[in-house]
């Protein structure tokens, strides 16, 4: 099913989800990469979103299920070739979001060189939160942010820290796909990152955004349609 956001009178269907890696110095140490010198982009089918409260079955095909919390953006407004100083005003929505990432898959392909999908695009690999209205924060360059599991801090995140910033991300992106009402755009994560395992309750919060929280089951999908 479609998933549908709506951020003030606004209702918008979600379209297509990039993802940028690497935009955190922080992160980036902690996995041992380097620094990009444009973002690092790859993306998730839509199909991949699950909304707050829902579940999130552990995958099997990988033994290493790690947390992201990511600023989501929402675009409200497409367009291709979008200036720097523009970009703002395409942005409909801002939420939180958690890019899971099977760390030991994504490990295994990075050392062959092959793409990411097997460890980033799989079933439930998006979880997303509500969006407020972009006019509703003061300034997205200053969001902080966390993910908690089981209650105990293991990410905190603040926005002005990200090496491309917002605008500069839909200005890259926009470049080279004309980005549409509905392209949600995960921002990158903090450091912290971490392994999650069935029954874990991850939550992730932000003081203008919001708190948004998921349980990890490790019991397969009872519905498999
Ligand atoms: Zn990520």
């Amino acid at each position: 099913m479609a998933t549908t956001f709506t951020v003030g009178s606004q209702t918008i269907p979600a379209n297509r989800i990039f993802c940028v890696g690497k935009n955190y110095r922080e992160h980036i140490k902690e996995l041992e990469g380097d620094v990009p010198d444009q973002p690092v982009i790859f993306m998730k089918p839509v199909s991949c979103l699950v909304p707050a409260g829902e579940k999130i079955h552990l995958p099997l095909h990988g033994a290493s299920l790690h947390h992201e919390v990511e600023l989501v953006i929402l675009i409200g407004r497409g367009g291709k070739h979008i200036a720097e100083a523009e970009a703002l005003s395409h942005v409909a929505g801002v939420t939180l979001g958690l890019d899971l990432t099977l760390r030991d898959v994504q490990s295994a392909l990075k050392k062959k060189g092959h793409p990411w999908e097997l460890s980033k695009a799989f079933d439930e690999s998006a979880p997303i939160g509500i969006f407020v209205p972009m006019e509703k924060l003061e300034d997205i360059a200053s969001v902080a942010f966390t993910c908690e599991v089981n209650g105990v801090l293991r990410q905190a995140g603040h926005s002005g820290g990200m090496i491309f910033p917002v605008a500069r991300i839909i200005h890259f992106l926009s470049g080279i796909w004309k980005l549409q009402p509905g392209d949600l755009i995960f921002t990158g994560t903090p450091a912290g990152v971490g392994e999650l395992h069935g029954g874990d309750r991850v939550t992730i919060s932000s003081v203008p955004i919001g708190e948004f929280s998921w349980e990890i089951s490790s019991s397969a999908p009872l519905d498999p349609v």
